[in-house]
């Protein structure tokens, strides 16, 4: 049963930050719904005050250049960006995962800020970002800030935000040249949250050496983890065969998984390596087609 809320729809960003300002110790936003009302449902979150960000169309947007690279509006719902031409051109390592994201109904209402902020560690588009070196811009009454999305996370379903803030956009660079990234979760259901998932982002010098490598590990701890030592095996090398499997074996190091009832914490290492071992071998082939 969901306790009772007074609900606020402001209709600008202006005034959702002010009521926000207001209200901030007794209460939430709320955009899709797709993950609040689920813990509202379940007792897990009661606030007083419900401030809906839903009809903000000026978070809804995506933006591209080259310089600047990609900003996605908190807002933006998953199908949009799933469905964007100048997403999937620039960076089709999102749009296959937007793919992969839920059902088309949850696509439809859920947005990628909400999804952020949720900070659930199985979420899908944590990884992926980081992984392209994504920022986050967070806006309060006081004024804007912009910090990493890998800062963003401190704990389980915790973030740097602060009571009086919001996501207002997700800024994501553009690729270097000789870049490829690729994203998958090992999931029972289709196109459910992954049991586990690994991104990874590989760039290649003109002689075919890796000089830079961003590995994400997705439900492999209490945020995304950065699998730092798989990173250390292959950067200023020509990546072999051999090579990603030393990643793999890393990463799985890296990874400081749990046992629940959907694997053990053996099984999802397990996991990680060979995905890591998959995802670097395919960021890296495209990296250096061609
Ligand atoms: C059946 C089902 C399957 C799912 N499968 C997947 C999956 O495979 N992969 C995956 O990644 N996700 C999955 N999800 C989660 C879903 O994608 C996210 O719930 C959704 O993207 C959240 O966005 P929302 O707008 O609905 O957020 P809401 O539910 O409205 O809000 C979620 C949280 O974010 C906060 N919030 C919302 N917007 C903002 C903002 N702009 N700034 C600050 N805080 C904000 C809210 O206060 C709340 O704490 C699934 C959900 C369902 C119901």
């Amino acid at each position: 049963m969901i306790h009772d809320f007074t609900y606020l729809k402001p209709g600008s960003v202006k005034e959702a930050l002010a009521m926000l300002a207001d209200h901030a110790d007794e209460c939430k936003v709320i955009c899709g719904g797709q993950s609040l009302l689920i813990v509202m449902r379940q007792g897990l979150v009661a606030v007083d005050y419900l401030i809906d960000l839903k009809g903000l169309n000026e978070l809804s947007y995506i933006k591209y250049d080259d310089k600047e690279g990609l900003k996605l509006g908190a807002t933006t719902t998953h199908r949009i960006i799933e469905k964007s031409n100048v997403v999937k051109k620039n960076y089709p390592v999102l749009t296959a995962m937007e793919e992969k994201l839920a059902s088309i109904q949850v696509r439809n209402w859920g947005t990628i800020g909400g999804n952020l902020a949720h900070a659930d560690a199985a979420g899908d588009p944590a990884p992926v970002l980081i992984s392209l070196g994504a920022k986050v811009k967070l806006g309060s009454k006081k004024g804007d800030r912009v910090m990493s999305l890998e800062e963003f996370y401190t704990d389980l379903f915790e973030t740097a935000m602060e009571h009086d803030e919001i996501v207002l956009e997700v800024q994501v660079p553009p690729a270097p040249p000789k870049t490829g990234s690729a994203y998958q979760k090992f999931n029972l259901i289709e196109n459910d949250q992954g049991i586990v998932a690994v991104a990874a982002t590989v760039t290649a010098d003109k002689g075919g050496v890796c000089t830079d490598a961003k590995i994400v590990l997705g439900n492999a701890g209490v945020t995304p983890i950065r699998a730092k030592s798989a990173e250390k095996v292959l950067i200023g090398k020509k990546l072999t065969d051999k090579l990603f499997a030393e990643a793999g074996e890393a990463a799985a190091g890296d990874a400081d998984p749990v046992s629940d009832i959907h694997s053990s914490a053996d099984f999802r290492r397990h996991l990680i390596k060979v995905l890591t071992k998959r995802m670097v071998k395919k960021a890296w082939d495209q990296a250096t087609k061609g």
